[in-house]
């Protein structure tokens, strides 16, 4: 039997996930040896009792008692931290997936990777923070990183059996979020709950506000340079309203290759999950009749500046990733406190990147984790100093 993970399993990935496995045959089909989750322990332990875990892992202390009462008399091992963590990512597995948001994710990602196991990495903000360590480790390992963002997963499924040199250039389609056709002075005033609220895919809190601001937009473009290791120059954008085309590959022949389906993650995880192989999923058919239209067009970097400044951290390079990451995600818990604005996000970022590049210069390649995790650190203090000062 297949030996597999999930971290950050209660999610909204990592529940799509939970949703394959029970389809596939659940405890039947899969030794699960381990599944993480941040607070929600209650439904952590439903989860690991469905699928007969060996392992429950919060990543909060203080949420132990609850998940151990919740399992107790199960026979399910349970421990908590961000340490319990990776020591659960280093239990080996044939297939483990990275659902776990934020930079949080990195650690695990990297333990299952040390241990030889097949990635499906959904935690796109790994790539962004350490991309170019993160691919070295599965090289060095011999373990396989699977996108499950859905553009990458696009893109990869639109490369088979393609010659990569062949690629001319990838577009990755944007829904275009929220507030894609909100005029700039409206943006300035953009609510937390109107920020969360996606036309087209249903996923966390997080994702789809930085979906609104096109952030999310902006970390898939250095995710598609990192993992497929294309030139910035060869990754375009296109906003896509009805999130049909997943994203295109181009070819230098002219011929565009799309990959087109309903929004729903579930088949870019259970492609992952299958892969090499494609099994039946239960996602919806697309009926191209019923929709009738797909419309394309050009982002407004002007409105949605994250665009621009994912352009200015590729030509930058080493350790800007990592900086832009950290104040994005701090930049993001601020808008959701309520201390500064939707407009304010993208400027906070911009203006870290700008104080940290004067004082220490961000080209420099991390040479390990803890330089990445460090940098990550400080890149997060100082965003909040800006904001704290007024400087943003
Ligand atoms: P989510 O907020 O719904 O779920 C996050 C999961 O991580 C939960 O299980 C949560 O308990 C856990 N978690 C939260 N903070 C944690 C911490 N500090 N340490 C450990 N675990 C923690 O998020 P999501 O929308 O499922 O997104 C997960 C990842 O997948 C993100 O990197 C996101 O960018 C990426 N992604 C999501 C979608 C989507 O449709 N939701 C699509 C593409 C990529
Ligand atoms: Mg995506």
């Amino acid at each position: 039997m297949r030996k597999v993970s999930v971290f950050g399993a209660t999610g909204s990935i990592g529940e799509s996930c939970f949703d394959l496995l029970m389809a596939q045959g659940g405890a039947e089909a899969y030794d699960v040896v381990a599944l993480s989750a941040g607070r929600n322990v209650a439904r952590l332990a439903e989860q690991a009792v469905a699928l007969k875990a060996d392992l429950a892992v919060t990543a909060f202390d203080d949420c132990l008692p609850a998940l151990r009462d919740a399992l107790a008399g199960t026979g399910i091992e349970v421990a908590a931290g961000p340490q319990a963590l990776i020591e659960a990512a280093y239990r080996p597995a044939d297939w483990v997936l990275s659902g776990i948001v934020g930079a949080a994710g990195l650690a695990p990602g990297f333990a299952a990777l040390s241990q030889g196991a097949t990635l499906a990495l959904a935690n796109k903000e790994s790539l962004v923070t350490a991309g170019p360590l993160l691919m070295a480790e599965a090289r060095t390992h011999g373990a396989t990183i699977l996108p499950v963002d859905s553009e990458h997963s696009a893109i990869f499924q639109g490369l088979v059996g393609e010659d990569i040199a062949a690629v001319e250039r990838v577009i990755i389609t944007a829904s275009g979020g929220a507030f894609r056709d909100w005029p700039m002075e409206k943006l300035a005033h953009a609510t937390v709950a109107e920020a969360s609220a996606h036309p087209n895919w249903d996923m966390g809190q997080r994702i789809t506000i930085d979906s609104a601001s096109m952030f999310n937009k902006a970390l898939e473009v250095i995710e598609a340079k990192e993992f497929f290791g294309f030139a910035p120059e060869q990754i375009e954008v296109l906003v896509h309203p009805q999130s049909i085309v997943h994203s295109l590959v181009g070819f230098h022949d002219g011929g565009l290759m799309a990959h087109m389906g309903v929004p729903d993650m579930r088949h870019a995880i259970g492609y992952a999950l299958n892969w090499p192989a494609r099994k039946p999923l239960p996602v919806e058919k697309l009926d191209l009749a019923k929709i009738g239209q797909l419309d394309f067009r050009t982002p407004d970097l002007q409105r949605f500046p994250a665009l621009r400044l994912a352009r200015e951290v590729m030509e930058a390079g080493g350790l800007a990733g990592t900086v832009f990451n950290a104040a994005k995600e701090v930049a993001l818990d601020l808008f959701i406190a309520g201390r500064i604005g939707f407009l304010d996000m993208a400027a906070l970022v911009e203006t870290t990147l700008g104080e940290m590049s004067r004082d220490q210069g961000l080209g420099i390649a991390a040479k390990d984790l803890d330089m990445v995790l460090s940098c990550d650190a400080e890149a997060r203090a100082r965003a909040m100093a800006i904001c704290e000062h007024g400087r943003i």
